[in-house]
């Protein structure tokens, strides 16, 4: 950190100020509250999703208010003193919008996370804004584009079917070449979810997928022991998924080896569907519905 020599006006909210205000104190539980936030963002939580997770584990706010704001976790998240970079401003009068002048300042303040931390989160929330939109549900498909399908290759998304939520592959909805069938989502995350919990997985896993698989499957249990954290608990899942699965190749048509195209209405959970699961860094296994 950087000598101040005057006295400082302001402190970033997760940082505090000593008692004559010339100098930043960290503050680790907000530090720690700051990294998950990020950590969620990489994860391709949005920052409404962020908000309810925050509340539903009663983390405290860093002001007066109860509840999480989206609009101030999208402004952390932006903000690049986390990193510990300051933008020096001059403010014409009667102006309270300042504008940079100068060089930005590196080490001005004392760094909650890293600047790679930083820059995988703007990544990840461009990605994020692209795909769904601000307010989109980021839990109703855990699964985000981990999904393809086996026989045309293209994206399996999540899609209702007179009001049953259903993962199918984009062309059927394109009325392209492709299987008319899809697979129930709640069949599908059951199937993919207890195949991940299951002990010999975690037997035949490599040293760097171990302490992920670990995570995700006390959160599996956790959610239906403890009803009063799953919000927190699907959200915790969602980003340890996009960790620990590489991709999910899905045969909703089972062994179907050719694509075809249909008119006809689509056809859910036709018996034999089955999926490989390809795991970061790993092999890929072939898994079959347990619905
Ligand atoms: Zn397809």
């Amino acid at each position: 950190m950087s000598k101040v020599s005057k006295k400082i006006s302001a402190a970033p909210s997760w940082l505090g100020l000593t008692d004559d205000r010339l100098s930043f104190v960290f503050l680790p539980d907000r530090a720690e509250t700051v990294r998950k936030i990020f950590e969620l963002a990489i994860g391709g939580m949005g920052s409404y999703a962020i908000a309810n997770y925050l509340d539903e584990l009663k983390v405290p706010t860093f002001t007066r208010a109860i509840n999480w704001d989206n609009t101030t976790i999208d402004s952390m998240l932006r903000n690049r003193a986390t990193y510990g970079e300051h933008q020096p401003k001059s403010f014409a009068a009667g102006h309270k919008k300042g504008i940079p002048s100068g060089p930005p300042i590196s080490g001005y303040y004392p760094a909650v996370v890293d600047k790679a931390t930083f820059d995988a989160a703007q990544a990840a929330r461009q990605q994020n804004l692209a795909h769904r939109g601000r307010k989109g549900n980021d839990l109703a498909n855990i699964f985000g584009d981990l999904c393809s399908c086996a026989y045309c290759g293209s994206k399996v998304i999540f899609h209702r079917i007179s009001n049953v939520q259903v993962l199918v592959c984009e062309q059927v909805l394109n009325d392209g070449a492709c299987s008319r069938s899809a697979w129930t989502y709640k069949d599908f995350e059951n199937t993919v979810l207890a195949f991940l919990a299951h002990p010999a997985l975690l037997d035949q896993a490599s040293y760097d997928l171990k302490a992920g698989l670990l995570d995700l499957v006390e959160e599996i249990k956790g959610l239906s022991s403890d009803e009063g954290r799953r919000y927190a608990r699907r959200v915790n899942i969602t980003v340890l998924l996009k960790r620990i699965v590489a991709g999910l190749l899905i045969h909703s048509a089972g062994n179907l080896s050719q694509p075809r195209h249909s008119s006809a209405q689509i056809r859910k959970d036709i018996a034999g569907r089955f999926l490989a699961i390809h795991l970061q860094e790993g092999p890929s296994y072939t898994c079959i519905s347990i619905g």
